[in-house]
């Protein structure tokens, strides 16, 4: 059973390699079904059929060979490794964060309601909050945020919306409010200690 399921998953990622390479439109899902055709699938249950396409996107995503990415695209998404390469640098990956369809982000939350110990739908109504706020959400592959023409927080990556807040660091960076929040706690905790 699970060897068919990874056989499958195989099967639809050249499938939708095929297919993508001849129309833009394609998604992972369309390999699928036409792997299913192909190799014969067992009655899966509509949760089991819906498993296999969540496999399927993610795979296809991480191995970069989905990515519809308009140049609208709704969120964006830098890959963990890109941040770490910069020590954690949110102001050096500016430029270098991927424009990701509203698909794409389903599939990233998707991913993030596997590791959260939450229900669904309480993960993907807070992820959803978050993002429309501006705010970067950290999901086990790396992070994603709405597309916005703010300037970003260099120290979070977030949309800065109105006038953010001064770094305390040297008095001129202009940071989101939320980690001037921070810094203004960490200058307290420092003073009391
Ligand atoms: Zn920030």
């Amino acid at each position: 059973m699970i060897e068919k399921k990874q056989q499958l998953i195989e099967g639809a990622i050249k499938a939708f390699e095929m297919l993508y390479a001849k129309d833009k439109t394609v998604t992972p899902e369309d390999g699928l079904v036409w792997a299913m055709e192909d190799l014969g699938a067992p009655d899966y249950t509509h949760e089991e059929y819906e498993s296999l396409v969540h496999s399927v996107n993610s795979a296809c995503l991480l191995k970069g060979i989905w990515s519809l990415a308009p140049n609208n695209a709704p969120y964006e998404y830098l890959p963990v490794a890109v941040l770490d390469a910069v020590y954690g640098d949110f102001s050096a990956c500016e430029g270098k964060w991927k424009g990701i369809s509203e698909s794409q982000y389903n599939v990233f939350l998707t991913a993030l309601c596997c590791v959260v110990k939450k229900p669904e739908e309480d993960v993907i109504r807070e992820a959803n909050e978050l993002t429309a706020a501006g705010k970067v959400l950290s999901i086990p592959i790396g992070y994603i945020r709405k597309t916005t023409d703010e300037k970003k927080c260099p120290k979070c990556g977030a949309s800065i919306f109105g006038i953010g807040a001064l770094s305390r660091i040297d008095n001129k960076t202009v940071i989101c409010s939320d980690c001037g929040t921070t810094e203004a706690l960490e200058d307290y905790g420092g003073c009391i200690q």
